[in-house]
């Protein structure tokens, strides 16, 4: 999954992109309004961050310039407490919001739910054959049995089981996967493909030769 997080304290912004990169979301920042709403017109990010007080152009704007172009799901963090503010971040298209200052588990726990809700998921367990995903512990276990995966490994299985039943393009994939400042090497889709493949069994990803990748299973 790959988020935007626009804020424009240079802490708080390193310490978020350091935590969601942590948890394995490719993520992109932003220190300002106008290019928060530059980047989230470009690409399509499964979910973002969105500070309301903001230089060039506050969260408000933002949020109502990208509503008129995307769905893609927002939450916002609000320094204010006033359910005026939080009326009109709801009203405004908003998902969720956090009030300033807020405990990061929350932030991540919140997120995972707005993505979570995005793809019309009730639960955060996703049964796939002998797979089972717990999107919430990000957890995988095969036959009963835990499966390490590394990070990005996690998250390319999170991506393709969400939207179990569709060929994925390699390009989503790497627009999902990856944030702007990573090299997007040709074959590194392949390689993690490959080791998923050893650990959860050869059948578990279907290539769709030209076209993607494919988990099989049924959308709920
Ligand atoms: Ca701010």
């Amino acid at each position: 999954m790959r988020l935007l997080v626009v804020e424009d304290e240079p802490d708080l912004l390193a310490s978020l992109l350091r935590a969601f990169r942590d948890e394995g979301y490719a993520v992109d920042g932003a220190a300002d309004g106008a290019e928060g709403l530059f980047k989230a017109e470009l690409t399509e990010y499964d979910a973002i961050v969105l500070d309301v007080m903001l230089p060039s152009l506050d969260g408000w704007e933002v949020l109502r310039r990208l509503r008129l172009q995307r769905k893609t799901p927002v939450l916002l963090l609000t320094a204010r407490d006033g359910v005026k503010d939080r009326i009109r971040g709801l009203d405004g298209g908003a998902d969720d919001y956090l009030v300033k200052p807020f405990d990061i588990m929350e932030l991540l726990a919140r997120v995972r739910a707005l993505i979570r809700r995005a793809s019309n998921q009730a639960e955060s367990r996703l049964v796939l054959g002998e797979v089972v995903l717990d999107t919430a512990a990000r957890t995988v276990h095969r036959q009963g049995e835990p499966v390490p995966l590394t990070a990005r490994e996690y998250a390319l299985v999170e991506y393709l089981a969400v939207h179990r039943g569709k060929v994925i393009s390699r390009t989503a994939l790497y627009d999902h996967l990856f944030d702007e400042n990573e090299a997007s090497l040709s074959n590194l889709l392949d390689v993690h493909v490959s080791n998923i493949r050893r650990k959860l069994g050869h059948e578990f990803i279907a290539t769709r030769r030209g076209h993607g990748y494919c988990i099989a299973g049924d959308p709920e």
